[in-house]
């Protein structure tokens, strides 16, 4: 037997046993005739003592050979500390070795294995295993466990069932490009990894399993984005003879419930605003509702002056920053080049301090006077003491950029909370989404989203404002999940494939399985898939989805630690009848 007790168990009642605990050397205090070594595993850390007068000789002497990360067993009798450390579970006690064995030795490890460490991202990701061994990062692994089990309880208590669904598959359209994997077997063709299980979960409901749900990998290759991975996994959900509102409440109950046993947290029923309100209020369809600095639009009282820059605008919009009176003026001029840097993009910003006194001072001063500015003040809803910031032009970029303002100044602020909830159901999207580069209509969710009752028809004269059954769970500004009812009739589903630009032909040669399904008696149907990766991020109060997967990969979708992608053999490439190898260089 290795170990008779872990190193994170032993209390004061079992002073006096004599116990056996193995794990790793985390920190040795050698003073020669007196050795301290913190013996660390996944449980806690028990401090151990090494005594000349007290520990045999031979002992004594291979402790002091010890180093970090050895492994080690040890056999002792538990005392009382003399100096005790409240902050550690097994504080009051320490053994008193009397046998050691060493299980194994370590090479000085690259960095700190402490809950601090001095190693930085690069080293820590090289050497994971080390890195997995710190309290933090072990303790978010387990954290999403616990997660994920609450998941599957939950689910499994609701009747819905976990079916594995294929990763060798034919492109998904989720929007964005496929890893590809070529066939031995079939010369000169590919599989896809899926994007996600879209349409296996549709002809799961075709075959009438009526609620389906997987925790599974999706893969997307996409040029990354600050914190995203190019393999992520789904909580990936679908269910027959539903509409919007059953999804709803369904999903809503299984947030509730991670909210209540995993934080803690009761949240009221969650409110919902459509695309076009989130859009409009908060400048973006993932509104973080945690704070106010409501969008309060402007043209109508900006643009009876002469300040061109506003008169030209299509939107002039503005929000009020609570206690921002108090910026100093090189705060202000900070967060004018702040919106002017190229990944916002803004041409300017004016702004308008609404002093404690009630009076108003602004950089456009020449233009405007007080009954101006006092509507701005009510419309953006500033108080004496803030700072009113107001952006304009093109309606749909100086949304993004006040709304990246606004997130930016409640991050300073201190308003994004992250033991604060606040989940909401955004609805009605829109259907389609215009592509300037390609010039033409895409699906915003996935071509097989149904439009709303009604709305097929305004597809031939107004195809931007046909809206969609779809939906997205937001928490904390986060697009936590989004589904949609599906479209279940094979003509319409050609109708809109059409609609996309396919031809009959590719619609058929891509997704010919599909409508033939749906020839079959297709239920009505539709589904949502949370983002896992992030939910547990979120839920654990932080905000980099790396440090809750294991083996995560970097920016450039490297796995540094198994130097993964690599070059592969000339004769496997062979193999795969791949007739082009890497260049050189
Ligand atoms: N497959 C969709 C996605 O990955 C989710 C859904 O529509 O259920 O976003």
């Amino acid at each position: 037997m290795y170990r008779t007790h872990t190193n994170g168990q032993l209390r004061i009642e079992a002073v006096s046993n004599t116990v056996t605990l193995a794990g790793w050397v985390q920190k040795i205090r050698d003073k020669g005739f007196m050795i301290w070594v913190d013996l660390r595993d996944r449980y806690g850390i028990t401090q151990l003592i090494f005594d000349e007068e007290r520990t045999p000789k031979a002992v004594m002497e291979t402790a002091s050979k010890l180093g970090r990360e050895f492994v080690i067993q040890v056999t002792g009798k538990v005392i009382e500390r003399e100096s005790k450390n409240p902050n550690m579970p097994t504080g009051d006690i320490e053994i008193l070795v009397s046998e050691l064995t060493l299980l194994n030795p370590s090479l000085t490890p690259p960095f700190t294995i402490e809950e601090e460490t001095d190693g930085g991202e690069d080293l820590r990701m090289k050497f994971r295993y080390l890195d997995i061994r710190r309290k933090p990062v072990r303790e978010n692994l387990i954290f999403r466990h616990k997660v994920t089990m609450a998941v599957r309880n939950y689910l499994s208590a609701q009747n819905f069932v976990e079916v594995e669904t294929p990763y060798l598959i034919k492109s998904t359209p989720e929007g964005a490009r496929d890893f590809v994997v070529p066939s031995r077997m079939n010369p000169g063709q590919f599989y896809a990894l899926p994007q996600s299980p879209q349409t296996f979960k549709q002809l799961l409901m075709v075959g009438g399993l009526d609620k389906y749900f997987q925790i599974v990998k999706c893969f997307r290759d996409e040029d990354l984005r600050a914190d995203r991975q190019p393999e992520f996994t789904q909580i990936d959900c679908e269910m027959a003879f539903v509409e919007q509102e059953d999804i709803l409440n369904t999903f809503e109950g299984l947030t509730r419930h991670l909210l209540k046993e995993i934080n803690g947290v009761t949240v009221e029923k969650f409110p919902r605003m459509t695309f076009d309100e989130a859009m409009k209020r908060f400048g973006n369809d993932k509104p973080d509702i945690r704070f106010g600095m409501e969008f309060g639009e402007l043209n109508h009282v900006t643009q009876h002056k002469d300040f061109n820059v506003f008169n030209q605008a299509e939107l002039v919009v503005g929000i009020a920053v609570p206690g921002g009176n108090s910026f100093t003026r090189k705060e202000i001029d900070q967060l004018i080049d702040w919106v002017k840097r190229p990944q916002i993009g803004a041409m300017g910003m004016v702004y308008c301090r609404f002093a404690e006194d009630g009076t108003f001072k602004s950089s456009v001063d020449k233009f405007y006077d007080e009954a101006d500015f006092a509507e701005w003040a009510k419309i953006t809803g500033a108080q004496p003491g803030d700072l009113i910031c107001v952006l304009s032009g093109n309606t749909s970029k100086v949304r993004a950029q006040l709304s990246a303002l606004r997130m930016e100044l409640a991050t300073r602020l201190g308003l994004r909370k992250p033991n604060e909830f606040a989940p909401l159901w955004v609805v009605d999207f829109p259907l389609l989404e215009w592509d300037e580069e390609t010039q033409r209509y895409h699906a915003m969710h996935h071509p097989f989203t149904s439009p709303k009752p009604g709305q097929l028809k305004l597809l031939e004269t107004d195809p931007g404002n046909v809206k969609a059954n779809a939906y997205d769970l937001v928490l904390n500004g986060n697009e936590i999940g989004g589904g949609s009812i599906r479209i279940h009739d094979k003509k319409v589903q050609a109708k809109m494939f059409d609609y996309l630009g396919f031809s009959p032909e590719e619609a058929k040669a891509q997704f010919g399985f599909l409508m033939d399904a749906f020839q079959y008696g297709a239920p009505p149907h539709g589904g949502i898939a949370f983002g896992l990766d992030r939910l547990v991020a979120i839920l654990g109060g932080q905000e980099t989805i790396r440090d809750f997967i294991a083996f995560p990969k970097n920016n450039s979708g490297r796995d540094v630690m198994i130097d993964a992608p690599a070059a592969i053999h000339q004769e496997q490439l062979d193999e795969l009848n791949l007739k082009t190898t890497h260049s050189e260089n």
